[in-house]
């Protein structure tokens, strides 16, 4: 039930729901009516333990729970564990689309939010960090989604932020244009740690918004790794599967 407060700021401000173009009358869930938000629903079934992709299987993991998908046995990412709790795909999907790329930052709190779907999963951290974009980048889209949703994340979780100590030393093109291998060629060696003071022995759950071969945050961990942390949790808000 709309409050008044809600009802007065719609008469003022009118916005409709993006996907179903109802008014969108929540002052705490902008551009988007309850309705259609509460569509968006997190990955139910087995993932693999350490990379979170999503088993094909609902009995993957009865009989060996630390079962771990094909990629991972081959070839054991550089991060501890990887959590992503919902797919690219439907509201959401939209939702990062407006955030991403129309600067709809208002929605940087209700997405932060969903990401704490799976905070009982979360192994113990210490200190949270963005994927950092490179600074030709920023002046381009001008700001750091990974960098918002991890700002509010620390703040939900009480926890430190840090956002210049792990910096995108190369300018990559957008990994959506490239294919698997592409992209792990793309962002070799594009990161660095300028300065690791501090770093040695901290948790650090790193955040982005969208992953998909993993390779990005994959190099993060590599160079985090080298400045001595003792773990690396990546989390994101969505996976295309
Ligand atoms: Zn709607
Ligand atoms: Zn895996």
């Amino acid at each position: 039930m709309p409050d008044v407060l809600d009802m007065i700021l719609h008469w003022v401000f009118p916005t409709d729901c993006a996907v179903c173009k109802r008014p969108a009358v929540d002052r705490r869930l902008p551009f988007f009516c309850r309705d259609c938000w509460e569509t968006i629903r997190p990955i139910d079934g087995p993932v693999c333990p350490r990379c979170g992709r999503p088993f094909d299987s609902p009995l993957a993991l009865t009989s060996s729970p630390g079962h771990l998908c094909g990629p991972c046995r081959k070839k054991p990412p550089a991060f501890d564990r990887a959590l992503s709790p919902y797919r690219y795909e439907g509201v959401l999907e939209k939702a990062i689309h407006l955030f991403k790329y129309r600067r709809r930052d208002a929605l940087a709190t209700p997405l932060a939010d969903l990401m704490l779907v799976w905070v009982d999963k979360l192994p113990s951290v210490s200190l949270i960090m963005p994927v950092p974009l490179h600074p030709s980048r920023l002046r381009g889209r001008e700001f750091n989604q990974a960098l918002l949703l991890a700002d509010r994340l620390a703040d939900r979780l009480g926890l430190p932020l840090s956002f210049e100590q792990l910096v995108r030393v190369r300018a990559t093109r957008p990994q959506t244009e490239l294919d698997r291998k592409e992209r792990a060629r793309n962002v070799r060696r594009a990161f660095a740690v300028p300065n690791a003071a501090g770093l040695a022995g901290q948790r650090v759950l790193l955040v982005d918004d969208v992953l998909t071969t993993g390779a990005t945050v994959n190099e993060c961990a590599k160079v985090l790794r080298r400045a001595e942390v003792e773990s690396v949790t990546v989390l994101t808000l969505a996976r295309r599967v």
